[in-house]
C-alpha cells in the first residue's frame, strides 16, 4: 500500500515474548486502569477529572479550577514537558515506547486483534502476496470492524473527560459530543488501519527533537556490534556472535534494523531485546540487543544518572512542584467581582448621605459539598454603611447581588475615595479594590 511518503513498504511485524513485552503488558494494563476509570470516579461530587469547557471549568480530583487559575495549567504543562525532558536524558524514549497513546493501543489492541483474525506474520505476508481472495476480504473486513469499534471506544474514553463518563456512556452527551467521538473515531482508525509507524516518523513533533534532549550518556536500545559483529559464518552461534536470524528486524514495528546503529524511527520499543534474547539464550550467550549508552558502546564507561543536564531538569521539576504547591495553599477557592451599576455615579438620599450601589459577583469553585454562606465588609470608608444581602453558595455556583454603601451626610469626603471589599467565607478571603465616587463637598479630588 502507497504510504505517507510515497514509498512505503508495509510492516508486518511479528510477534514476540519476553522480560520487555511482559512489563510493557503490565504497564499498558495500569494506563488503560487510568484512561478508562478515572472519568468514573467520584470525588468531591464530580467525576475525578473533568474538564468541562462550556462553563470553562476543571475538576481534578476534588478542586475547581477556572480562567483564573490558567497558571496552574501553564505549571502541569511545564511539568509534564520537563518530565519528558528529563527522562529522555536519562532513559531515551521511554515515553515511546512504554506509554504513548499511539504505542499502547497498536500493541494492546491492533497487533493482537490482526493476529488473531489473519494470523502470525508468515500467513499474513502468504495471503497478502496470494492477491485478492474471499478468504483474505472477509479477513480484512473482520478486522476493520474490530479496528473501527476499538477506534469508538477509544474515543468514548477520551472524550469522558470532557462530557462525563457516565453521561456519553449512557447515551445523553449533546449532539456536539457524538460528533467529536465519531471525529476521532475517524482518525483513531486511519491510524489503526493505514497509517501507524508513518505517524511517529513524519507527524510526531517529539520524534524531531529528541537529539538534542539525549547526549552520550542516555540510555537506549543498542545493538552490542562488539559481541555481534563479524556477523554469520559457521562459527557464529558457538562465538555468540550475530547469526544473521534477522528475528530483532521482524519484530520491529518500525521496520528498521536495530544493527544498523541508532536510528530516528526506533521508539525504544525494546521488542528486538526480547527477540534478540530468546535467540542468544538457545545458544548459551547474552542477547546483541540491549539498553545501553554510547558511552558504554565506546569506552565501557557506566551511564552516570547525576549529570549537568539531568540535574538541571530535576532542579527544574523541583522548582515547578515547589511553586505550584505554595500557590494551591494560598489559592482561595471562590472569585469574586465588583462593577459599578449603570447610570450615575452616586445618589444623594433624602437624609442627605452620599449613595453609591454596585454589583457583587461570586462564583464559588469550592470542592467541599455543601452550601457555602459568604460575609461581605468593606475596609476604608468611615462609617460606611454596607447594605448587601446574606447569601450562600454550592459548589460551581455563581451569585450577583446588590452591594450599597451609604456615607452620612456629615463626612467630609473627596470626589474618590479608594476602598476595598472583603468577602471571606471559611475557606479564604477575597480583596477586591473599588472606588466610592461623590459630589466632593470638600471640592477636593
Ligand atoms: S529497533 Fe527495536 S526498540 Fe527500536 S523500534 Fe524496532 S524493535 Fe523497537
Ligand atoms: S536477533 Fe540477534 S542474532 Fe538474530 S539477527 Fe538480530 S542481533 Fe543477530
Amino acid at each position: 500500500m502507497l504510504g505517507f511518503a510515497g514509498t512505503r513498504e508495509w510492516v508486518e511485524a511479528q510477534s514476540v515474548t519476553g522480560t520487555f513485552t511482559t512489563i510493557r503488558r503490565w504497564t499498558f494494563f495500569a494506563l488503560h486502569l487510568i484512561l478508562f476509570a478515572t472519568p468514573w470516579i467520584p470525588v468531591g461530587g464530580h467525576p475525578a477529572i473533568l474538564v468541562d469547557l462550556p462553563h470553562r471549568q476543571v475538576f481534578a480530583f476534588g478542586s475547581v479550577f477556572t480562567a483564573a487559575d490558567t497558571i496552574f495549567l501553564l505549571i502541569m504543562l511545564l511539568f509534564l514537558a520537563f518530565s519528558l525532558f528529563f527522562f529522555t536524558s536519562l532513559l531515551g524514549r521511554l515515553w515511546c515506547g512504554y506509554a504513548c497513546p499511539q504505542t499502547v493501543f497498536l500493541e494492546a489492541w491492533i497487533r493482537p486483534i490482526e493476529q488473531w483474525i489473519e494470523g502470525d506474520r508468515s500467513r499474513r505476508l502468504h495471503r497478502g502476496r496470494g492477491g485478492l481472495s474471499f478468504d483474505l476480504a472477509w479477513r480484512r473486513v473482520v478486522k476493520w470492524l474490530a479496528f473501527a469499534l476499538v477506534a469508538v471506544v477509544v474515543s468514548m474514553a477520551f472524550v469522558s473527560y470532557f462530557a462525563g463518563a457516565r453521561e456519553l456512556w449512557m447515551g445523553q452527551g449533546g449532539p456536539v459530543e457524538y460528533t467529536i467521538v465519531a471525529i476521532l473515531s475517524g482518525v483513531f482508525f486511519l491510524d489503526f488501519a493505514w497509517f501507524r509507524e508513518q505517524f511517529c516518523n513524519y507527524l510526531c513533533p517529539y520524534a524531531r527533537f529528541q537529539g538534542a534532549l539525549t547526549d552520550n550518556e542516555t540510555i537506549q536500545v543498542t545493538y552490542f556490534p562488539v559481541r555481534g559483529e563479524p556477523r554469520g559464518g559457521k562459527t557464529a552461534a558457538a562465538d555468540g556472535r550475530c547469526i544473521e536470524c534477522n528475528k530483532c528486524v521482524v519484530v520491529c514495528p518500525q521496520g528498521i534494523d536495530i544493527r544498523n546503529g541508532f536510528q530516528l524511527e526506533c521508539i525504544a520499543c525494546s521488542r528486538c531485546i526480547d527477540a534478540c534474547h530468546g535467540v542468544m539464550e538457545q545458544l548459551g550467550h547474552p542477547s546483541l540487543v540491549g539498553y545501553s549508552s554510547m558511552a558504554e558502546m565506546q569506552g565501557g564507561k557506566r551511564p552516570r544518572f547525576l549529570r549537568p543536564r539531568t540535574l538541571a531538569y530535576a532542579a527544574l521539576l523541583v522548582g515547578l512542584v515547589v511553586s505550584g504547591v505554595a500557590m494551591a495553599r494560598g489559592r482561595v477557592p471562590f472569585e469574586v467581582t465588583v462593577n459599578r451599576t449603570p447610570g450615575s455615579l452616586y445618589t444623594m438620599d433624602a437624609d442627605g448621605a452620599v449613595r453609591n450601589t454596585f454589583l457583587l459577583k461570586v462564583t464559588s469553585n469550592e470542592s467541599a459539598p455543601g452550601a457555602v454562606t459568604y460575609a461581605v465588609r468593606v475596609e476604608g470608608l468611615a462609617d460606611a454603611e454596607v447594605i448587601v444581602p446574606e447569601f450562600s453558595l454550592q459548589s460551581s455556583e455563581s451569585h450577583t447581588a446588590p452591594l450599597v454603601i451609604r456615607l452620612p451626610a456629615t463626612a467630609t469626603l473627596s470626589r474618590t475615595i479608594p476602598f476595598r471589599v472583603l468577602v471571606s467565607a471559611p475557606s479564604g478571603e477575597v480583596t477586591v479594590e473599588a472606588t466610592f465616587k461623590t459630589g466632593a463637598s470638600d471640592g477636593r479630588e
